[in-house]
């Protein structure tokens, strides 16, 4: 079969791929789009519950994850939230915010794949879904090898993604290709991904499933103000999710229960106002009955009066609702991470055009590359920025 030929081949019919795609078609490119799975944007479609939280108000590169979080200033520069905005405007979708800046669709996230179809379409974009892309070679040109046959291009745009939800068309096809052209891929981990503990406090979450606390969860230097959900499998919620991209395996986390009190100075006023009220009583005052317990619990200090606890074992008991150390076992992992933290290396790659800066050819964009934003529609701007950016360069 002899290869039909294209200015431009994008690998990956996801957010970062369809929008890059749209936008060098527009700019007369001849691009196809290849893509294993059998409908384009997959990941758009059961984003945000169905609404999609397509991208937030305050997106600065302070929130993403990455060695060099500066190298998306470029990026969001010149293609940011308002410029997605009026793409959404000229295609009639409307939108809502909710709280921390988040903007979600009214209606249904299937109105984005289709707002980029279109564009795509606007553009003379061809498509191959339920396509196996197998070898790559040339350096530009490229030759790919399909189960749709071989096509021959002279720019490749890889944009497969992360390894986050193998169900919906992850692999790890981007990165095994950049590490063939010679470029680095930072360590690979699951992000925004509840976490997973350990006996004895994997079974005393189990105990809590169900309840929802708003906590303060750091590591490091990194601190969210969020809820705290306790499951079965150990600790979800938005808190958890967005600490989960920073956190490192063996480390502990740090849970503030009462992040607008200082638990210590509280428990010892407690003490001398109600001094025959159990300990666990008195915790119940401000945290969910059995939560209070459980933290009790662990203090040792369960059915004691408080009147009778020395200050020195209340300081115990305020460590552990202030400054709460667990150390998470693992995650729950790709099958239910949002994101995957780590990518192509971003030493290798330019930031104003996502070309490879050995091979001019050969383009990365979206969550291929080492770039992971928080929980809040971060991830999805960084997908429409650098994708924006390489169309741009095409
Ligand atoms: C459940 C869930 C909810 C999310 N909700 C949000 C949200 O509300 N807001 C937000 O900002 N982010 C959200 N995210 C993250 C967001 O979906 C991703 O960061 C974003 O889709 C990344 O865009 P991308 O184009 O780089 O990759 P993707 O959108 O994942 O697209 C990659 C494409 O490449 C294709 N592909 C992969 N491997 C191959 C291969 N070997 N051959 C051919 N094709 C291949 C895939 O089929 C896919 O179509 C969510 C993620 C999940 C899992």
């Amino acid at each position: 079969m002899s290869p039909s030929s294209w200015d431009v081949i994008v690998i990956g019919a996801g957010a970062a791929g369809l929008m890059c795609a749209a936008v060098a078609g527009s700019r007369g490119r001849r691009v196809l789009v290849l893509d294993h799975n059998d409908e384009p944007g997959r990941k758009i479609l059961i984003s945000g519950g169905g609404r999609c939280n397509f991208t937030n108000r305050e997106v600065t590169p302070e929130r993403f994850v990455s060695a060099n979080p500066r190298f998306t200033t470029s990026a969001l520069k010149r293609f940011g939230p308002t410029d997605f905005l009026d793409m959404m405007k000229r295609h009639r979708i409307a939108w809502h915010e909710r709280e921390h800046g988040q903007l979600f669709c009214d209606d249904s996230a299937a109105q984005i794949v289709r707002m980029l179809q279109d564009e795509c379409g606007a553009g003379g974009v061809g498509m191959r879904l339920s396509c196996r892309v197998g070898t790559i070679s040339g350096d530009g040109p490229f030759r790919v090898e399909t189960s749709h046959g071989p096509f021959d291009t002279a720019a490749l745009v890889v944009a497969t993604g992360g390894l986050s939800v193998p169900k919906v068309g992850a692999s790890g096809f981007g990165h095994a290709l950049a590490r063939r052209y010679g470029l680095g891929v930072t360590e690979l981990a699951p992000a925004l991904v509840p976490l997973t503990f350990a006996e004895p406090d994997g079974a005393m979450m189990r105990d809590l499933a169900g309840i929802a606390v708003d906590a303060a969860v750091s590591f490091g230097k990194t601190r969210f103000r969020e809820a705290v959900l306790f499951t079965h499998r150990g600790l979800s919620g938005p808190a958890i999710l967005q600490i989960s991209s920073y956190w490192r395996s063996g480390a502990a986390i740090a849970i503030n229960l009462l992040p607008d009190l200082e638990a210590l100075a509280w428990l010892v006023e407690r003490k001398a106002a109600r001094p025959n009220a159990m300990v666990e009583t008195i915790v119940a005052e401000l945290l969910p009955a059995r939560l209070a317990r459980a933290r009790t619990e662990a203090a040792g200090l369960l059915g004691k009066p408080i009147g009778q606890t020395p200050n020195a074992a209340l300081k115990t008991l305020a460590a552990g609702l202030n400054a709460w150390a667990p150390i998470p076992m693992g995650s729950e992992g790709y099958r239910t991470a949002e994101a995957t933290r780590g990518g192509v290396d971003t030493a290798d790659l330019s930031s104003k055009t996502m070309a490879a800066k050995a091979h001019p050819g050969l383009y990365f964009i979206g969550e291929a590359v080492d770039v992971t934003g928080w929980l809040g529609g971060f991830n999805f701007q960084w997908a429409w920025s650098s994708g924006w950016v390489a169309g741009q360069s095409l």
